[in-house]
C-alpha cells in the first residue's frame, strides 16, 4: 500500500498541489483554494521568507515553465512546500479555510486525544509559535485543553507555523456550538484502594510536625527562645 502511494506520484505532477495533498505525512493539511492563492494581498510578506519565492509559487499553481536543473529543481520543490504551509497558515483561519479544516475534523483527520477520560475527543494541529522552524506541529484537545505529539513522525516533524498559534481557538469562536463539554472527569490515583491524595497529604502532614519540632529543638538547644 505504501509503495503504491509514493509510486503514483507521477500521476498527479501535473497538478502541484494534489500531488502535495497525496503525499504521505501530509494529511493534516487542507488545499488552499487556488483564488486565495492568486489574490496576491493574501501573500503580503511571504516573498522575503521564501527562498526562489516566484518559482515556488509558480510550481504550487503549476506554471512554472522555466527549466532547471536537478538541483535548483530540489530547492524550488522545498521552497514551494514551505510557501504552500505558510499560505496554509493564513488560510485556514479565514471563512473558508475553517469550513475546510472542519470538515477534516469531524473526519478526525488530525486523530484523537489519547486520553482515556476524553473518550476518542477528535484533535486539532496547532502551533506553539507563528515563526517557522520553531516548534513542530501539535494537536490541540478541546477537551481537556491539553497538547500532545503527533503519534506519527511523518506528522510530528511539521512545522507549527504551517498551522499557527490562533486555529484551533479560532475554529471555536467561529462555530462555538461545536466545543465539547468540558472534560471534568479526573482519575484517581489509588493505592490499595485508598486516594494517592489523602496519603500524600499525609505524609506532609507528619514532615510538617517533625521539621516543627526539629526547629523547636534547635531553638531551645541554643538558648535564644526570645529572640
Ligand atoms: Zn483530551
Amino acid at each position: 500500500m505504501d509503495d503504491l502511494t509514493s509510486g503514483s506520484d507521477s500521476d498527479y505532477a501535473k497538478y502541484w498541489i494534489d500531488w502535495f495533498l497525496t503525499t504521505k505525512g501530509n494529511e493534516y493539511f487542507c488545499e488552499v483554494d487556488e483564488e486565495y492563492i492568486l489574490d496576491r494581498f493574501n501573500l503580503t510578506g511571504l516573498n522575503s521568507e521564501v527562498q526562489h519565492y516566484v518559482q515556488a509559487l509558480d510550481l504550487i499553481t503549476d506554471s512554472l515553465e522555466e527549466e532547471l536543473d536537478d538541483e535548483m529543481r530540489e530547492a524550488v520543490e522545498k521552497s514551494a512546500r514551505h510557501l504552500y504551509g505558510l499560505i496554509h497558515a493564513r488560510f485556514i483561519i479565514t471563512s473558508r479555510g475553517l469550513a475546510k479544516m472542519l470538515e477534516k475534523y469531524k473526519k478526525a483527520d488530525f486523530g484523537r486525544c489519547p486520553r482515556v477520560l476524553c473518550h476518542n475527543q477528535p484533535l486539532l494541529p496547532v502551533g506553539l509559535s507563528d515563526q517557522p522552524y520553531t516548534k513542530s506541529v501539535k494537536l490541540y484537545c478541546p477537551r481537556c485543553e491539553d497538547i500532545y505529539n503527533p503519534k506519527s513522525t511523518r506528522h510530528a516533524s511539521i512545522d507549527g507555523a504551517y498551522y499557527g498559534s490562533t486555529f484551533p481557538h479560532m475554529l471555536f469562536q467561529v462555530y462555538p456550538h461545536l466545543l465539547p463539554p468540558k472534560s471534568n472527569e479526573r482519575y484517581i490515583p489509588r493505592i490499595f484502594g485508598f486516594k494517592i491524595h489523602d496519603i500524600a497529604k499525609q505524609h506532609r502532614w507528619q514532615d510538617q510536625q517533625r521539621e516543627e519540632q526539629q526547629r523547636r529543638i534547635t531553638v531551645v538547644g541554643e538558648g535564644n527562645v526570645n529572640s
